[in-house]
């Protein structure tokens, strides 16, 4: 069976790319995944942790890339990680385009159509919200209110959000894209896997395209099955995407470029614990507030940072209560702030009270309730590099990731805060020795890098892949993370939806002109 279009995987690269082509073309979307309803996801951390993704639990939900200097979260399952996200959903600055071989304005029509079916919109109950508040107070004029891909209606505001929505309250890929492509007649075939990608040799006369021969396996194993198809769109997600193209350099020969300018898109994970300043409410609540900079940049140009402010899952919370008071005195790039420098019987006394409240039952009076949870997004340098590493997976080297000057501002800005209210200030996770000095993140971009010239880039402006001399792959693109030539400064899944609209429109302009060929 010939196919016009095979899709590998479905997060927004693949989902969007597999909606617009639908009902227009014979399209086949593959994911190695499961697919995910709701009521299947984890509801214990046993549970989360019986969901890690390895050799004898191949179609587990979570994994993680170690590589040296960083740590990663990849999700697996039909609509990839918009599964476990907190449904951000935002537009970068305009500054941050940059350099870019696709401009801002270009790109416009792409993101109003992908925000067409998002339907973003603000947790409503953001006013009541304490972090809202705590920013108003410590950084006038810079909150801004973010917008999820979340049914507020539905919301039950546990924040279990990163380990999947049982509610059915967040609008993931499953829930949006996904659906138009399965009434538009796409096939979709999950928990299998594309492991081969052979290039066919054009005949002579035709003018058509050759197209690929690809080889499929069921996820949790049997046999290969192979089928031919004119188009392929490659959209496995960063690290996806980077293991199928490093385990076929043979086949697919790339440009150098191919592994570089990977970026952390500035993720780093901070806390303030038990600050004695209280947080209305709920205690776990989707991240739904920020407070947006602009710092100078090295190369002249000021780059975005956002630190955005938010609760932990509840369904952690009554581990991370017990642990955290043991923890936090032992941890390195953790530091008393503020008032809890200076010894006061009463506040000791009240800190101490609101950590064995916690023990006893995790509520709105106890140490987590307030408790701070930043998550850094920025524009870091993009200095990450690809490694194929001995399990046959890539992971990201940049070993001196925790010195970025987005991290440093992080770190300087949160210690500004937590002066001022005092508590514990776990400065970065990664440098706790567990991690051996990774900062962990969960938006890996990069390694696939669009733009013009095969010493930089590894796909064109329309994302199709280059050989090494800069020629493309007729019919072979890659769709997703791994094509962000840089850091984004904000979460990244709307601007990898807007770029996949515009691969789209340009591969349905292809199967077009071709079939009147
Ligand atoms: C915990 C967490 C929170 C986040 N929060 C936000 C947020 O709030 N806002 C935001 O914008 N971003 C957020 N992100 C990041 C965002 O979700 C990702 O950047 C985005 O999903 C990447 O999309 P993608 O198209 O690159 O593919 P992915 O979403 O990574 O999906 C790729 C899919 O391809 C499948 N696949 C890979 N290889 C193969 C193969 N060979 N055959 C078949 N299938 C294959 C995978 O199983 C996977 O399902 C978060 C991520 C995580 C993990």
């Amino acid at each position: 069976m010939t196919y016009d279009v095979v899709i590998i995987g479905s997060g927004y690269g693949g989902s969007v790319v597999a909606a617009r082509l639908a009902a227009k073309a014979k399209v086949l979307l593959v994911e190695r995944g499961r697919r995910y309803g709701r009521g299947a996801f984890p509801t214990t951390v046993t549970q989360l942790a019986r969901a890690y993704r390895r050799a004898s639990n191949p179609l587990g939900l979570w994994q993680l890339r170690l590589g040296d200097g960083t740590g990663n979260g990849v999700v697996s399952g039909l609509g990839g990680a918009s599964l476990a996200n907190y449904g951000i959903t935002e537009r970068p600055l305009d500054s941050v385009f940059d350099g870019w071989a696709v401009s801002p304005r270009e790109l416009d029509p792409y993101y109003e159509r992908a925000l067409s079916v998002l339907a973003p919109t603000a947790n409503p109950r953001r006013h009541e919200l304490g972090d809202a508040a705590f920013l108003d107070r410590v950084e006038p004029g810079r909150r801004v209110d973010l917008r999820n891909t979340i049914d507020w209606t539905r919301c039950t505001f546990c924040g279990n959000c990163v380990s999947g929505c049982n509610e059915g309250a967040k609008r993931s890929l499953d829930r949006t894209f996904i659906p138009i492509a399965e009434r538009g007649g796409v096939e979709l075939r999950c928990e299998t896997e594309v492991v081969d990608c052979t290039p066919l040799v054009a005949k002579a006369n035709k003018g058509q395209m050759p197209g690929y021969q690809l080889a499929l396996r069921p996820t949790a194993g049997g046999p290969i099955a192979s089928l031919k198809t004119r188009q392929v769109v490659l959209a496995g997600g960063c690290f996806g995407s980077l293991d199928f193209l490093a385990r076929r350099r043979g086949t697919l020969p790339t440009t150098q470029a191919f592994g570089e300018r990977m970026s952390m898109n500035g993720d780093a994970l901070f806390f303030l614990y038990n600050s004695g300043e209280p947080l209305s409410g709920e205690h776990g609540a989707p991240l739904s507030t920020t407070a947006r900079f602009e710092i100078p940049g090295a190369d002249g140009h000021p780059k975005a940072v956002t630190i955005i402010s938010g609760r932990m899952p509840m369904m952690i919370m009554p581990q991370v209560a017990r642990v955290m008071p043991l923890l936090t005195p032992l941890l390195p790039g953790t530091r008393s702030a503020g008032a809890e420098r200076g010894f006061s019987p009463f506040a000791a006394a009240g800190r101490l009270w609101r950590q064995l409240r916690d023990v006893a039952k995790v509520d709105t009076g106890g140490a987590l309730a307030s408790t701070f949870m930043y998550k850094l997004d920025g524009q870091d340098a993009a200095a990450g590099r690809a490694r194929l590493s001995a399990s046959g997976e890539v992971v990201m080297d940049w070993p001196r990731y925790g010195d970025d000057p987005v991290l440093r501002f992080g770190r300087e800005r949160l210690g500004r805060w937590a002066e001022q209210v005092g508590g514990r200030l776990v400065d970065e996770v990664g440098s706790w020795p567990l991690l051996r000095g990774r900062a962990f993140g969960v938006h890996p971009l990069g390694g696939c890098a669009l733009g013009d010239s095969p010493d930089r880039a590894v796909v064109d402006p329309h994302l199709r892949l280059m050989r090494p001399n800069g020629s493309t792959y007729p019919g072979f693109r890659v769709v997703d993370a791994s094509v962000l030539p840089g850091s984004l400064g904000v979460p990244p899944s709307l601007t990898i939806a807007a770029l996949a609209e515009r691969a789209a429109e340009a591969l349905l302009g292809e199967l077009v002109s071709c079939a009147s060929s």
